[in-house]
C-alpha cells in the first residue's frame, strides 16, 4: 500500500510524544500474554479509570489463566460485580478453559489463532499479538480508527470496505523493529483517548498537529476551540 505523503512525520511525531507523555497504565509494565488479554476484555466498553481498580485486583485473585479456569462461573462474576457487561466475564472464563484445555496454557501469539477463542474478535487478537508478544501487527478500535481518519482527512466507504482500508492503512504504517511497534500501537490508542478525543479533538496542543490534516484545517479556521466547547465533559474510554 501507498503511504500517504504526511505518513513519516505522523509517525515520528507521534512516537516522540509517547516517549515523553505515555500513560503509565499497568497491563503495559508486563509482556504476560493472560494478563494482558484480562486487560483488554476489561477496556471493552469501559473507562480506564475503572479498569485500574479491577484489574490489580482480578490478577491477585487469579494469577494465571490456571487459576481463572478452575473457578466456576459464579466466582467470576463475583470478581467482575461492578465491571458490567458481564457477557465478557463469560467469554474471558471460557477462553481460560479452552487455553488450558487445547493450548497447555499457553496463550497464542498468532492473531488468527487468537481470533478462534471465545470473545476475541479482529481488534483484540491484534493488542494480544502486539502488546504480549511484540508481533507487527495492527490493531484497530474506534480511538485507532478517528485517529487514522482525521491525521490523513480519509473520505471512507461504510461497512467492511471501510474496515478493510482502515486495517490496511493501520499495517502499512506499522515500523519495523518490534519494540518500535508496541509504542506506535500504544501511542495511537494514548492520542486518541487523551487527544484526539471523539468530541473536542485538542487540536490546538496536538503533538501531531503538523501533520495532521484535520488538525492543520481546524486550527487554521478555529474549528478546535468550537470543538472544544462542544466536547466539554465528554469521557473518553480506553
Ligand atoms: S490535530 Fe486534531 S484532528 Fe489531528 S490528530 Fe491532533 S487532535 Fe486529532
Amino acid at each position: 500500500m501507498r503511504l500517504p505523503t504526511n505518513a513519516l512525520s505522523f509517525k515520528r511525531l507521534l512516537l516522540r510524544w509517547y516517549r515523553r507523555q505515555a500513560r503509565d497504565l499497568p497491563w503495559r509494565t508486563t509482556r504476560d500474554a493472560y494478563a494482558i488479554v484480562v486487560s483488554e476484555f476489561m477496556l471493552q466498553q469501559t473507562q480506564v479509570s475503572r479498569v485500574l481498580e479491577y484489574f490489580p485486583r482480578f490478577l491477585r485473585r487469579y494469577p494465571t489463566v490456571h487459576h481463572l479456569s478452575r473457578a466456576t462461573p459464579r466466582q467470576v462474576r463475583e470478581s467482575w460485580e461492578g465491571l458490567g457487561y458481564y457477557r465478557r466475564a463469560e467469554n474471558l472464563h471460557r477462553l481460560a478453559k479452552t487455553i488450558v484445555r487445547e493450548h497447555e496454557g499457553e496463550i497464542p501469539d498468532d492473531p488468527e489463532r487468537l481470533r478462534d477463542l471465545p470473545g476475541v474478535g479482529r481488534y483484540t487478537a491484534g493488542a494480544v499479538a502486539a502488546f504480549a508478544y511484540e508481533r507487527r501487527v495492527a490493531a484497530v478500535d474506534t480511538n485507532v480508527a478517528r485517529v487514522l481518519t482525521r491525521v490523513f482527512g480519509l473520505r471512507l466507504p461504510k461497512g467492511a470496505r471501510r474496515e478493510h482500508r482502515l486495517w490496511a492503512l493501520a499495517s502499512a504504517l506499522l515500523p519495523k523493529r518490534r519494540r518500535a511497534v508496541w509504542e506506535f500501537n500504544q501511542a495511537l490508542m494514548d492520542l486518541g483517548a487523551t487527544v484526539c478525543r471523539a468530541r473536542g479533538p485538542l487540536c490546538s496542543t496536538c503533538p501531531v498537529r503538523t501533520a495532521c490534516r484535520t488538525g492543520r484545517r481546524l486550527t487554521s479556521s478555529g474549528g478546535s476551540a468550537r470543538a472544544r466547547r462542544r466536547g466539554r465533559g465528554s469521557t473518553p474510554k480506553r
